[in-house]
C-alpha cells in the first residue's frame, strides 16, 4: 500500500479533480480524503475516519455502499463479457432486460429508453433528440431550450447551458444561445415580490408566458425542469406550480424534460418525480439512482409521441446519428438490472419516503427556531437547511463569508457528510434509501450541534 504522504504528492501533481477550487488544492487549503470502502449509509477512509453519508455521493448511491449484489453481478457480466457495442440493433440480456424493467417503471405513455453514460450526456442526448423531432415534423425553426434559474442539468456545452448557476456558466462563455431562462420556483428567496405562495405561482407562470410571448411559441422547442429543483438548493416547487406550467406548455405545443437524474427511482418516495407532481413528460432524464452508482449508466426515456416521429426520421434520413461507444454497456446495464431488483426487493422506495419524512420534521423541530435559519425544507429522502443572515427581513450573508461550507465542514468533523450546495448558504442532505431512524436522528442532532457551533 502507498504512503499517504506519497498519495497526497501524486493527488497533487496528477489529478485535476473536478468542481474543485483548483488553487485552494494545489496550495494545501483543502482537505485531500482518500475514500476506501463503505457499508449502508457509511463510508470510511484511509486514516481510518468513518462517516455518515447524508449526501450518498452526489445524491447517487441510494441503495447504500457496499451492496454485494450489484457487485457480483457486474463481475459476472464483465467476466462473461465485458463489453459489446449496441449499434445496429445489437444488445446483450443485460441491456434488453434493463431497457425492459425501466419502461414497466416509467408512466405508461413513455415507449423506449437510449442508454447513455452520464446525466449529462443523457440531457445532451435529449436535446438532439428534441431539434431532430422538430425538424422531421417541418419546423426548423423551433429549436429554442427553456430552462429554470437554478435549474441544473449537467456540465457540458448544452447541458451546462441549461444549468442555471452563475458558477457553471462564469468564464465558460455559456450559456449557448438556443437556451432562455425562466424564473425558478423558489418562493422562500423571492420574499421581495411580497405574495402569497399561490400568487407567487402565478407569478412564475406569468414570467413564462411573457417569455414565451417575447421569443414567439414557434421558437420554442422544449423546457426542462427537475421535478424538485437540487443542486440549485433542493427546492421543492409550489403547490400547484407543475400543473399550472405543463398547461403553458401543452398551450404552446412545447415539449416537457423531466431531468429526474435526482428524483428518478426512488428519492421522493415514488418511483419518479412525474409520478409524484403528476407529469405527462415527452423526455425523461435519468442517471444516477439508474445503478445506485456502482456503474455509470445514464438514460433518455422517450415518449410514444416523440419516439413515432423519430422513427419515421430513420425511414426519411437513415440511421439516427447519434450513439456513445458504452451505449448500454453491459457491465452497467448488469448493474442497473441488480439495483433496481434490490429496490424491489429490500423496500427501498417506501423507506425513502417514510424516513425521508422523518427527517424532514424531526430536522424541522431542530432547527427552525434558530435565529440563523430562514428555512427548512425537502421532499421524501431530500432536505435543506437554508441560513439567513437576518430571519426578519430574510437577507442573506455574503458569499464570502462561507457560511454553507463552515457548516458543512463542523458537520464533517462530527461524522457527518452533507453538501454545502454551491449557490446561497443551504446545506443539502440526500442521504442512501436505506438511512434508519436512528440514523436521521444522528443527522439532526450533529447538525443542530454544527450550526450552533458556527452561528
Ligand atoms: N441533471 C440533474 C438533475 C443532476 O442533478 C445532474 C447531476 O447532479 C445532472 C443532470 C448531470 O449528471 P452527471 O453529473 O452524471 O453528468
Amino acid at each position: 500500500m502507498l504512503r499517504n504522504d506519497q498519495l497526497e504528492q501524486w493527488d497533487r501533481d496528477n489529478f485535476f479533480h473536478p468542481s474543485t477550487h483548483l488553487a485552494e488544492f494545489a496550495r494545501g487549503e483543502l482537505a485531500q480524503r482518500v475514500i476506501t470502502g463503505g457499508t449502508g449509509c457509511h463510508i470510511e477512509d484511509r486514516d481510518g475516519n468513518r462517516m455518515l453519508d447524508a449526501f450518498a455521493g452526489l445524491y447517487c448511491v441510494n441503495v447504500g455502499y457496499g451492496r454485494q449484489d450489484i457487485a457480483e453481478a457486474m463481475a459476472e457480466q464483465a467476466k462473461e463479457l465485458a463489453y459489446y457495442h449496441a449499434y445496429v440493433g445489437h444488445g446483450t440480456e443485460a441491456s434488453i432486460t434493463l431497457a425492459k424493467m425501466i419502461l414497466d417503471r416509467a408512466p405508461g405513455h413513455m415507449s423506449k429508453v437510449y442508454f447513455g453514460l452520464s446525466g449529462s450526456d443523457a440531457n445532451e442526448t435529449n436535446i438532439k433528440l428534441i431539434w431532430y423531432y422538430n425538424n422531421i415534423l417541418g419546423r426548423p425553426e423551433k429549436k429554442k431550450i427553456i430552462s429554470r434559474w437554478r435549474g441544473y442539468h449537467g456540465s457540458g456545452l448544452m447541458t451546462g447551458s441549461l444549468t442555471g448557476l452563475e458558477l457553471f456558466h462564469k468564464k465558460f462563455d455559456l450559456p449557448l444561445s438556443q437556451v432562455i431562462h425562466t424564473e425558478a420556483p423558489y418562493y422562500f428567496r423571492r420574499a421581495d415580490l411580497g405574495q402569497s405562495e399561490a400568487q407567487f405561482v402565478a407569478h412564475c407562470v406569468a414570467e413564462l408566458e411573457a417569455l414565451i410571448a417575447r421569443e414567439g411559441a414557434d421558437t420554442i422547442a422544449a423546457f426542462i425542469g427537475e421535478p424538485v429543483l437540487g443542486t440549485g438548493g433542493i427546492v421543492p416547487p409550489p403547490e400547484g406550480y407543475w400543473a399550472a406550467i405543463q398547461e403553458v406548455l401543452e398551450r404552446h405545443d412545447i415539449l416537457l424534460v423531466a431531468d429526474e437524474v435526482v428524483t428518478g427511482f426512488g428519492r421522493l418516495g415514488t418511483m419518479f418525480g412525474s409520478e409524484h407532481y403528476g407529469l405527462k413528460p415527452d423526455l425523461i432524464t435519468i442517471a444516477k439512482g439508474l445503478t445506485s452508482a456502482y456503474a455509470p449508466l445514464s438514460g433518455s426515456i422517450v415518449s410514444e409521441k416523440m419516439w413515432s416521429v423519430l422513427e419515421q426520421g430513420t425511414d426519411e434520413n437513415g440511421p439516427i446519428g447519434h450513439g456513445w461507444t458504452y451505449s448500454a454497456h453491459p457491465v452497467g446495464a448488469a448493474a442497473g438490472v441488480a439495483n433496481l431488483k434490490l429496490l424491489d426487493e429490500l423496500n427501498l422506495i417506501q423507506n425513502a419516503g417514510e424516513v425521508g419524512a422523518y427527517l424532514n420534521t424531526q430536522m424541522g423541530a431542530a432547527l427552525e427556531a434558530h435565529p440563523h435559519v430562514g428555512e427548512v425544507r425537502g421532499e421524501g429522502m431530500l432536505c435543506a437547511v437554508e441560513f439567513v443572515k437576518d430571519k426578519e427581513s430574510r437577507s442573506f450573508f455574503d458569499a464570502g463569508d462561507k457560511v454553507g461550507p463552515r457548516i458543512a465542514a463542523a458537520l464533517a468533523g462530527e461524522g457527518v457528510i452533507a453538501r454545502a450546495m454551491p449557490q446561497g448558504d443551504i446545506l443539502g442532505f440526500a442521504p442512501p434509501f436505506c438511512l434508519s431512524r436512528e440514523e436521521a436522528d444522528e443527522v439532526v442532532a450533529k447538525t443542530a450541534k454544527a450550526v450552533t457551533a458556527v452561528l
